[in-house]
């Protein structure tokens, strides 16, 4: 990618809130995470309280901390007899009731600063704790601000309120935005040209952080912050097309369809079912990207049980045909093995190349994970570097620099949302060749999540799950009525007594300890940040949680536990009942699959590592416990695990949740549809951009504050439009200097944010 033109000052945004604000502002401040005066510039307003809005004297309650905007009446120093000292009494008016304030000093000199501030007629917010005198409500030394160009109450602008923490209220940040604001907002760089601010109606960005920290109106807040969103999204913008741009001018070694007889006319001839029509025409779109001297990059996506791996399978056959290699990326080890008992079935004789009685094209398909024997893994890095597998499966560590192969010719990555922009990307820049990139999702994205997230790929969509698919039901069950969940063990049995099997899925693995599952699961979390909290359920430690500290909910349900407890129960007396989760060594896990797989236990008591892909035809009934704890898209993945064979699905989320709460709603709802595209957009609406990009990409610098992904759809597009235009005209964005640096610091927020988490 070309290098940006960033200028080399950053001005005086990078200096630390302490040396600007001082310590104690600066140690409040903290708590929110700001640390530089541009943090704090950029921490925006969560709203804006109108001076009708705002709490009015009459509703004021003994021992609140309030915050009241009021017009001083009158103000008198009185010395006490009682105690030696000085009292100012002040009393104001909100217009409709009176509050008394008092301000205590040795003597009537030290209150002279209050006093000729607080003169009748002057307006000023006040903050205090609300106590009560002689039966008068009143305020002791409170906090307060005066309002200077305002005549009266009715012209009060309205007071922005900020995400607070208990050591910094609103009022605080205000009173510290309001210090550093006149300062330095001129000189802020404007990363939107001034063309694009104009064509499009924006505000200068001056203009707009001053407005949405200190707007004259309601109204005028949210015109900043629609100038403020446009920027955001016109920097992610920029960085996609930027890479959109870069591609461009890559090159790949064209694998167009074999014309005669090959390992794909093959496949399709030994298929017991015949493609659905979105496989073929999907399956027509990639194999014209391979025919192209320039690298493919392509999402597919497809609900759970679509049949994308078919597609990839055929995606891989062609190159392979066409003399190269190509890699399958599965997000876990459970699922790479699985992805390689799939492949070799499917392929059969054409996967046994080099073998007696292989067929003549045949190929190899090897398996590459972290946790093979050194055997196993020379043997299989052998077979990649020879050329001797056409196909290769593994996990991450296909990642490690020791992977050498012959000739990579096709990237393909399982489950997208767990993998990042940044590590597709290390696949890609390895050797000289830019191999072909499909990506594949289960979770259905709209199109303007698409073109925002993945906005350096083409997307293809495959709209129908094959013939013959059983279906599933889903219920909600109260875990507090335990004649409800004895009928779901009740079910689980009768399915297991017609030789089916059940999944029961709990969010932790032991009942003693915080941890949840393993390195696989800080993978989950980072895609579920959103969809397991901000979609409704209060707490924001999700799946990760089981800390038991004061406070919190009782622990959530774990494997070990739940495992026991089944096994003393009468109604599942008999049934093998198997364990897995991530901290089982992968050989053993690898044994609890194919032991639940063949029948040999019935029951699999396990964590969400079998959330993604895992196959298993006979399976019929999920238990999913503590189920509101998980992701709206994680648990509609969860359930996608059972009735994909011609046996009908039963999913029962078992929860704690309070009924009409939101997560019981959240969990009704899910119950009430099966349609992944909707419940993605349940899911998303509720979330951030950033939130959507990966818990590697929100937070820090590169974090996205008011960007939405499915409310701001039209700006999105006006952004792509603009970004596009820009990177054209200027793919170092030279003339646009103070856009390159906005891009830069994204990137190396997000640089920053995944070294952090590896
Ligand atoms: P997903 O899109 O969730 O990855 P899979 O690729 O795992 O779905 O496919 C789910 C199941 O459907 C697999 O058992 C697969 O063999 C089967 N399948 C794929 N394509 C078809 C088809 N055209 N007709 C019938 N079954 C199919
Ligand atoms: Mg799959």
């Amino acid at each position: 990618m070309s290098e940006l033109a960033v200028p080399a000052d950053a001005s005086g945004l990078d200096a630390p809130l302490e040396r600007v604000l001082g310590k104690p502002t600066a140690k409040g401040l903290a708590t929110l995470g700001l640390t530089t005066v541009g943090d704090l510039l950029r921490h925006y307003p969560r709203r804006y309280v109108e001076p009708g809005e705002r709490t009015s004297i009459a509703d004021l309650e003994v021992g609140a901390h309030v915050t009241v905007v009021a017009q001083v009446e009158r103000a008198t120093v009185r010395t006490m007899r009682a105690r030696s000292g000085a009292i100012l009494s002040v009393v104001v008016t909100d217009g409709s009731r009176s509050l008394d304030l008092s301000f205590f000093a040795r003597h009537a000199g030290a209150l002279r600063p209050h006093e000729s501030r607080l003169v009748p007629g002057r307006l000023a917010q006040f903050s205090g704790t609300v106590s009560e005198y002689r039966g008068a409500l009143q305020l002791t030394h409170p906090d307060y601000e005066v309002i200077e160009d305002a005549e009266g109450l009715g012209e009060m602008p309205p007071t922005p309120i900020y995400p607070a923490t208990a050591q910094m209220p609103s009022w605080k940040t205000a009173r510290a935005v309001r210090a550093v604001l006149p300062a330095l907002v001129d000189g802020l760089p404007e990363p939107v040209p001034f063309e694009v601010r104009a064509r499009r109606g924006l505000m200068s960005l001056p203009d707009a952080i001053r407005t949405v920290h200190a707007p004259a109106t309601v109204a005028d807040a949210y015109r900043a912050r629609r100038t403020l969103r446009f920027e955001e999204a016109l920097v992610l913008q920029t960085e996609l097309a930027r890479r959109r741009h870069a591609a461009l001018a890559l090159s790949a070694v064209p694998r167009p369809r074999a014309e005669g007889p090959s390992l794909l006319a093959d496949l399709d001839a030994r298929l017991p079912f015949d493609l659905t029509a979105g496989q073929v025409e999907v399956g027509d779109e990639i194999a014209a990207d391979l025919g192209r001297a320039h690298p493919m990059q392509r999402l597919l996506q497809g609900d759970v049980g679509s049949g994308k791996t078919l597609v990839a399978l055929r995606a891989m056959l062609q190159v392979v045909d066409a003399g190269g290699q190509a890699v399958l990326l599965a997000p876990t080890e459970v699922l790479a093995q699985q992805h390689h008992r799939t492949l070799t079935a499917l392929l059969g004789p054409l996967a046994e190349g080099g073998l007696l009685g292989g067929d003549e094209r045949a190929t190899r398909v090897a398996l590459l994970t972290g946790s093979l024997g050194a055997a196993a893994t020379r043997e299989a890095l052998l077979d990649a570097a020879s050329g001797r597998a056409g196909i290769v499966v593994g996990t991450h560590a296909l990642l490690s620099e020791r992977v050498q192969f012959a000739d990579l010719g096709l990237v393909v990555v399982d489950e997208q949302h767990r993998f990042g922009v940044e590590q597709r990307d290390t696949l890609r820049t390895r050797g000289d060749d830019v191999p072909h990139m499909l990506v594949m999702t289960a979770t259905p994205i709209p199109r303007t999540v698409a073109m925002t997230v993945f906005g350096d790929l083409e997307v293809s969509t495959l709209t129908e799950v094959p013939q013959g698919r059983a279906g599933i039901t889903s219920h909600v069950v109260w875990a507090d009525r335990p004649a409800w969940v004895q009928r779901v063990w009740q079910v689980a049995r009768e399915h297991v007594d017609r030789g089916e099997r059940v999944f029961v899925v709990c969010p932790r693995i032991t009942g003693d300890d915080a941890t949840s599952d393993g390195a696989d699961l800080l993978d989950d979390l980072a895609a579920q940040l959103g969809g397991g909290t901000s979609s409704g359920a209060s707490s924001p430690d999700g799946v990760a949680a089981g800390s038991t500290g004061a406070g919190t909910p009782p622990a959530r349900r774990a494997v070990e536990d739940v495992v026991r407890e089944l096994e003393g129960m009468p109604v599942l007396g008999g049934a093998a009942i198997g364990t897995l989760h991530g901290r089982m060594p992968s050989d053993e896990r690898d044994r609890a699959m194919a032991a639940f797989l063949e029948g040999r236990t019935q029951v699999l008591v396990a964590t969400t590592v079998i959330e993604v892909g895992v196959d298993v035809p006979l399976a019929t009934v999920m238990v999913i416990l503590d189920a509101d704890v998980f992701g709206i898209s994680q648990l509609h993945q969860l359930r996608g695990r059972v009735g994909r064979g011609t046996l009908p699905g039963t999913c029962f989320f078992v929860t704690r949740a309070e009924e009409g709460s939101d997560a019981a709603q959240r969990l009704t709802h899910l119950a009430g549809t099966t349609d992944g595209f909707e419940l993605a957009l349940l899911d998303l609406s509720v979330r951030r951009e950033g939130d959507v990009l990966g818990a590697s990409q929100s937070g820090g610098a590169s974090s996205l504050r008011l960007l939405r992904v499915v409310k701001d759809a039209d700006l999105i597009a006006e952004a792509r439009e603009e970004a596009t235009d820009l990177v054209a005209a200027d793919p170092t964005l030279a003339a646009f200097p103070a856009l390159a640096a906005a891009v830069e610091a994204r990137l190396r927020g997000v640089e920053t944010a995944f070294l952090d988490r590896g």
